[in-house]
């Protein structure tokens, strides 16, 4: 897949990352060509604003509409920013390649649906703007690959994906659960896609927005989508999480941009440690494996004697032991009680095999 050429779209700040700012939903002219205008005087190159909103619930402000596309197009003729906007269906589409929007982002709620997806991608077929992809609203790091796989059968070259949290009943402090490993997956089965971060809808929250982000740099993202308002305290959706120009010129300004490979420093003291790491890890499959083959022949001793494979007394002592040896050594409870979560469903799996198994095993 070629690259998404991000290189002419790349606004002012530090690096360059790529950020994509504006309101929520596009609400009046005023709005429009004010908020634009004072994000190009901070240095941003891309417009973002909602025209059709995806409401959970009926009767909610559902986006202005095509209208709000003219105010769009002014803000461009004026201070010739770039636009963006999410589409949802061939007919919003064809409204903004009229208006000459730049870039396309497609939402959580239509990238889980294959359907809408592949109406969408057969009415991008051989177009040559660049097309954001943000995460479905349910954790499926398949769907999100398929919705990208759709458009790149239609021909489209320029793709990147916005990672936007998900849904959850019970998100935490956010509104959508940052789930990092999402888009880390997306990124190593898609090594050349431009990820972007939607830290808004993923916080929920004005307060959340800076640490979300510099997580995301954190992680290699390529930029950040944004929501910011000229007046956000009364802005007619998402108000809670939007900011104003001027917080957003601070917030970019105390984000702290990484590079993945620095110029100029030594790998030799790195090198070394990942050495020692790969010794480590090698160990540690090591002794997983003759953990495994005890763990066979407990399963054929159980087969033979009738006994269950689940012993639950003997299995909560492991995980109480473990975990309190964690504790003590100050190695972190989650993560010793997930590996040992994932190493009793596959002894698990193993002695079931083995039980079934018709020959005397
Ligand atoms: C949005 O960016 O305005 C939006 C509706 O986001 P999402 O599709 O991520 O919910
Ligand atoms: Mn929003």
């Amino acid at each position: 897949m070629e690259i998404l050429n991000i290189q002419d779209w790349r606004i002012s700040v530090g690096n360059k990352p790529v950020i994509i700012a504006g309101p929520c939903s596009a609400e009046t002219e005023d709005q429009v060509l004010i908020t634009a205008k004072s994000l190009v005087s901070k240095g941003i190159r891309i417009f973002r604003a909602g025209i059709w909103k995806p409401r959970t619930r009926p009767n909610a402000f559902e986006g202005i509409g095509s209208i709000g596309l003219q105010w769009m197009k002014r803000a461009k003729e004026e201070t010739g920013i770039l636009l963006a906007t999410e589409v949802a269906t061939p007919e919003h589409l064809e409204e903004c390649l009229q208006v000459g929007i730049d870039i396309f982002w497609i939402g959580a709620r239509t990238s889980a649906n294959p359907f809408a997806m592949q109406e969408l991608a057969e009415a991008m077929k051989g177009m040559d703007l660049p097309v954001l992809v943000k995460n479905p609203v349910n954790p499926d790091t398949d769907l999100w690959q398929g919705a990208i796989e759709r458009l790149q059968i239609a021909g489209i070259k320029r793709i990147g994906a916005v990672h936007r949290g998900v849904s959850s009943y019970d998100p935490g402090p956010y509104r959508n659960v940052p789930l990092w490993e999402m888009p880390i997956e997306l990124k190593r089965r898609i090594p050349d896609i431009t990820m972007l971060c939607d830290p808004s809808h993923i916080a929920g929250n004005r307060i959340m927005i800076e640490s979300v982000a510099q997580k995301a740099f954190d992680l290699n993202f390529d930029g950040l989508m944004i929501e910011t308002h000229n007046d956000p305290d009364h802005a007619w959706t998402d108000a809670q999480q939007q900011i104003n120009p001027d917080q957003l010129e601070r917030m970019l300004q105390s984000i702290k941009l990484r590079i993945v490979h620095p110029e100029g420093i030594s790998y030799e003291k790195l090198d070394n440690w990942r050495d020692k790491i790969d010794e480590l890890d090698l160990q540690m499959l090591e002794i997983l494996l003759k953990r495994m083959e005890i763990v066979h022949e407990i399963g054929r001793y159980k087969k033979a004697n009738n006994m269950t494979i689940l012993q639950p007394e003997r299995w909560n002592n492991v995980l109480m032991k473990n975990i309190r040896q964690s504790e003590e050594k100050q190695l972190g409870k989650d993560l010793i009680t997930k590996i040992f979560f994932a190493i009793h469903e596959e002894s698990i799996r193993k002695q079931t095999e083995i039980m079934n198994k018709k020959d005397p095993g």
